[in-house]
């Protein structure tokens, strides 16, 4: 069942990771998968250039031929954690078959993506989770968190091992990972999305008005406290955070570690309980 816009049903997203896994198991079997070399395989042609603040990456459909555009304007190089998730992301609007019979049909316009997860479109989320799932496989990752304690530092291994970025690769971990997380991004002090384990204790965020950050987290002294940062994942309380239905919910403690992006007024905050 569906129960957040920001997310995929469970069943969607194990229909998209086994299709994503076959892909990567069938052309880069112990090895690292290469979104651009699985694109040249199926003869997608792509130009690399500064398309200015328009997208992250677009897939066109023209005279039978796919090509997709990757903006130099947001990663440095094609082989960057964002440029593999980008050129990714677009091979699942081509190959998740209802994304690309809607562009041969015409029927849908060839729409430019933003990878900020910031999305709760149902086609922009399909091709993030398919992207998540080709760059870092079910199996692949089940496997090297198999009998780990959970600790940002096993998803900053998994990032380097897999050059997938932070949030592509806490996406995949809330939906496969051995514990249950949620992962809250902000933006202004303005919740944008989260998601979270099926697992997680809790679903409900206690925000402020306007779907504001709550003031006693880590993101919200980032907010409302002159940006103050932490390096360290910080212990927060469960009513902190969310909304509690029970009384003996009231002080269990969580962690919660923050990636902070100034440029953007960016937290990105990962809460587990401790
Ligand atoms: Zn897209």
């Amino acid at each position: 069942m569906k129960t957040n816009k920001f997310d995929l049903s469970d069943h969607r997203k194990k229909q998209l990771s086994e299709y994503a896994e076959f892909i990567a198991d069938e052309y880069f079997k112990n090895t690292l998968v290469d979104p651009h070399r699985l694109a040249e395989i199926y003869g997608i042609t792509s130009s690399f250039g500064d398309y200015g603040n328009a997208f992250d990456g677009m897939l066109e459909y023209d005279n039978g031929q796919f090509h997709v555009y990757l903006n130099s304007n947001k990663f440095k190089h094609k082989y960057t954690p964002r440029g593999r998730f980008t050129m990714a992301h677009e091979l699942g609007h081509f190959l998740i078959d209802e994304h690309r019979n809607a562009l041969e049909e015409g029927l849908a316009p060839s729409h430019p993506s933003f990878i900020d997860f910031s999305s709760d479109n149902e086609v922009e989320l399909e091709a993030d989770y398919f992207a998540a799932s080709l760059l870092l496989p079910t199996s692949r990752l089940i496997k090297d968190i198999n009998r780990r304690k959970f600790t940002f530092n096993l998803i900053e291994e998994l990032t380097a091992k897999y050059q997938t970025s932070i949030t592509a690769t806490l996406l995949k971990f809330a939906a496969v990972g051995n514990h249950p997380i949620m992962i809250v991004c902000s933006v202004n002090s303005v919740i944008k999305w989260f998601k979270y384990s099926s697992d997680f204790p809790f679903k409900y965020i206690e925000t402020r008005p306007g779907f504001k950050v709550p003031v006693n987290t880590c993101a919200g002294q980032y907010f409302y406290e002159n940006r103050t940062k932490y390096q360290e994942s910080e212990i927060v309380f469960a009513e902190d955070w969310f909304r509690l239905n029970y009384d003996q919910d009231y002080g269990r403690q969580f962690f919660e570690h923050c990636i902070y992006a100034d440029a953007y007024n960016f937290v990105l905050s990962v809460i587990w309980e401790k």
